[in-house]
Formats: structure tokens, sequence, C-alpha cells
């Protein structure tokens, strides 16, 4: 069997860690087992869904490396589900019924204050065609729903088991609205079974879903594709994450200058028995996927392991990965200077902070001007290297009798303005001789 995965997401709001997750669990099984994974845009809410949403959606999972071997829109296929809606009506499989929003409230009220499970009485498959005639008259239009079959919906879930739901249990689903749009639940079902879907795997908000859904794959007489639900994220502190996902928006990352590989790793790995740990390409994340890792609890998503993971990817960062950004902003210094740097940076333009004490012009810090003139005086001569900073510091040692803190303390503020930073052994190479010397007479340069 090929596996073919699919994400499909709506494009009625940007992708944020939350929904990230099952793009990357699918594309990471599909990749893993050498499939396909396919991008479905499930746009049929033509009013919520934005061209600019889909296109925001494209852009970040290219952004993270996440490409797809097969793009769909559900606005562009409408003809295909109204064919299928035609057969499903003439089977009585889908029925009209034409109770308002309110009226379905005060039903479920009703039901609820029983102590009965809110579930759709079907009253709607009691009215005759005079009935109907009569509705339509006064101006009603109906929606339809799935007439479910009663019986129990068993199926293998991939990361919980042996999953059983009693459809009756569930009510009948609304497969279109009143106003004749879609919702994504009948599409999903013809799309699966057309692009030969054979994991569906979604967060485990759909299990219900997955119930009805697996009794239109067989109304359709078509075999179900595998299901797997996965756990779901929650904020740091236990609470739904939907309050502040604008900030957790991939977009909103990628402004802050996080890494893409640190969020695919964050994202890949969190909720599962996997090491949250730096992975520096899709492709060595994809091959530790498994079903079994994925817990069956929520996950807490904590901005700040983001953050560390972060810095913990750019530290292992080989300098071939960053070449080209270092150009683009302008650092000059090569491998020596982002070997020098990447262990002190936590987003990847502090490195301009760095390139800037290393290039100057910097405000020298001078604790102890005798101390620091002495020192300009015993630098070395010419071209340094790696070894030059503790010749250097050894002279100044044996010339002042200044060793530990007292030595190197005043020198790396005088040489870099900071109190803190790279190892100057590699720093120094880099700024020079002429500006230390400078910087160590006080003068900003
Ligand atoms: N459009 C649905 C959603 O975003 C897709 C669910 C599914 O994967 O089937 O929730």
């Amino acid at each position: 069997m090929t596996v073919i995965t699919r994400f499909a997401p709506s494009p009625t709001g940007k992708i944020h860690i939350g929904n990230l997750r099952p793009a990357i669990i699918n594309w990471m099984f599909a990749k893993s087992a050498g499939g396909q994974f396919m991008l479905r845009l499930d746009d049929t809410d033509q009013e919520r869904s934005t061209e600019a949403y889909a296109e925001g959606i494209k852009t970040d999972l290219k952004w993270l490396g996440l490409n797809w071997d097969i793009e769909a829109s559900q606005s562009k296929r409408f003809d295909k589900y109204d064919a299928v809606v035609e057969r499903l009506k003439e089977e009585g499989r889908l029925y009209p019924c034409f109770e308002t929003a309110d009226e379905l409230e005060r039903k479920r009220k009703r039901q609820m204050a029983r102590g009965m499970p809110p579930v759709y009485d079907r009253s709607a498959l009691e009215l005759s065609d005079k009935d109907r005639a009569i509705l339509i008259a006064e101006g009603r239009t109906p929606h339809w729903r799935f007439k479910l079959e009663d019986k129990s919906v068993v199926w293998q879930d991939l990361v919980r088991g042996e999953q059983s739901i009693e459809a009756s249990s569930l009510s009948d689903p609304i497969l279109i609205r009143e106003d004749g749009t879609y919702l994504y639940t009948l599409p999903s079902v013809i799309d699966d079974i057309e692009f030969k879907v054979s994991h569906v795997i979604r967060g485990e908000d759909h299990v219900a879903n997955t119930g009805a859904q697996i009794q239109i794959f067989e109304a359709l007489g078509a075999e179900p594709p595998q299901f797997a639900h996965h756990n779901l994220l929650v904020g740091k502190d236990g609470e739904g994450l939907s309050k502040r996902l604008g900030s957790l928006s991939i977009e909103s990352f990628r402004e802050d200058g996080f890494e893409a590989m640190a969020v695919v790793s964050h994202a890949a790995t969190i909720g599962s028995s996997n090491p949250i740990v730096p992975h520096q390409s899709t492709d060595s994340i994809a091959s530790e996927f498994g079903f079994e890792k994925l817990s069956r609890s929520p996950a807490r998503f904590d901005v700040a392991e983001l953050e560390l993971l972060n810095a913990k990817l750019l530290h292992e960062m080989d300098f071939s990965l960053v070449e080209a950004r270092l150009s683009e902003l302008g650092v000059e210094g090569g491998e020596a200077f982002w070997n020098a740097v990447k262990g002190n940076i936590e987003k990847f333009q502090d490195v301009s902070f760095w390139w800037q004490v290393v290039e100057g012009p910097i405000e020298p810090v001078i604790e102890d001007a005798e101390f620091c003139s002495k020192a300009a005086d015993l630098l070395p001569k010419g071209t340094y290297d790696e070894e030059s900073w503790s010749a250097f510091t050894g002279a100044v040692k044996e010339a002042t009798g200044a060793k530990g803190k007292a030595l190197f303390h005043p020198l790396r503020l005088a040489l870099t303005g900071q109190p803190h930073g790279p190892e100057l052994k590699f720093l120094l190479p880099l700024i020079g001789e002429k500006r230390a010397a400078g910087r160590l007479r006080g003068e900003a340069t």
C-alpha cells in the first residue's frame, strides 16, 4: 500500500503551533514510510476562507521545509460533491431538516433537563412530502443531515488503540447548511477516497467525527482509511491555547526571528516520547517518527522552551548552513566569526550585535586606565591567531601581577565594551591589533 497522508487546514486563519502539529505528524509519517504528503485546503466555507490565508499557510509550510507532493482545494471540487449528494439523497441517507438553530437549541436543553444526551431526535424524518412542501412554501430552506446506521463503529486507532463509538450516541451530522454550503465532513471523505488517502491523522478533537465519517465511507462503498488521533496542545499552565493563538502563529515565530528548524523540532517532538532536541534538518526528524511514541495526554507548550531550543540549535549549527545568511546581514567574519559567537546567541540576528563588537566602533569600558594602557603596550604585533590571546594575557600578567578575574575582566570590558561574551581567544584575532590597541587606550574604535 502506498502511504498518502494529508494536512487539511481551513484557510480561515493562520497556522499556529497547535494546528502545525497535524501538519508535521502527517509529513513525518509520509516521509518515514516513503509515501506522499498532500496539502488540502478545506475552503468550503467561502465566506470565512481567504486567498491570503491560503497563501500564508503555504508560505509557512515552505518556510518550515514541509513540502507537499499533492495539492487540492475543496472550493474547486464542488461538482464532485454535488454528484455524491444526489446519490445520497436518492438512497435516503441524506435528509432535509427544517429546524432553526433556536429550535435545535431548545430541543437540546429539554433533553438535557430530562437527563438525556442531546442527540438529534430525527423528527425531520417524520415529515411527509406535504409537510415539507408547506415549510418550503413558508420560505424555509432545509439543511441536510446524514442518516447514521444504528450500530457501533469500531476502528483500530494508530495512537489510541481500539475505538468504538455507538452511532446512536451521535446526532446525524449536518453535511449541508441551510444556505447550501458544505461543512467539511462530506467533502473530506469524498477527497480522501479520490486521492487515495491511506491514513487520516488529526487531533483527538475529531474522534467523534471519525465515527460519522467511517459510516460515510461505507455509504459511498469505500474502505475507510486508517485513523490516528494525536493528543492536543495546551498552554504552559494547562489552559487551552485558543486565547493566545495570535502570538503563537508560525508567522509571528518567523517574524520574531525563530529558526524554522527550531519550530519544526519542537512541534515534531512535543507530546511524544522523543526527546525535545534540535534537529538541523527535517530528514533526521522524520526517521524518528512513530505513532506509538505519541502520548495520550495533552502536551504543554511553553514558548520559553522553544527559545531554549532555538538557542541550542544555533549553538550546534554548522557554518555551511548560515554562510549565505551572514553575508545577507553584511557580516563578513566568515567561519571564524560564526564559530566564535554562535554559542553566545539566542536568535540568529544577535550575530549583528557581535559583529558590531568586532568591527566597531564600540565604546570601550575602561575601569583602570593605567592597567589598560600598559596592556596596550604589551599587545603582540602583526596578525593574530588563537594563541595570541594567551601570549598577550601571559605578558600582562607578568608585567602587572594581575591574575584571574582581575586580569581578564578589565581586558574584556576594554576590548568589547561588554562584561560577558564569546571567548576572547577567538574574538581577539577578529578584532585585530589596531582596534585592540585603540580600545585599550579608551578610544571608541
Ligand atoms: N479542515 C479540518 C480541520 O481543520 C480537517 C480535519 C481533518 O484532518 O480531517 O479541522
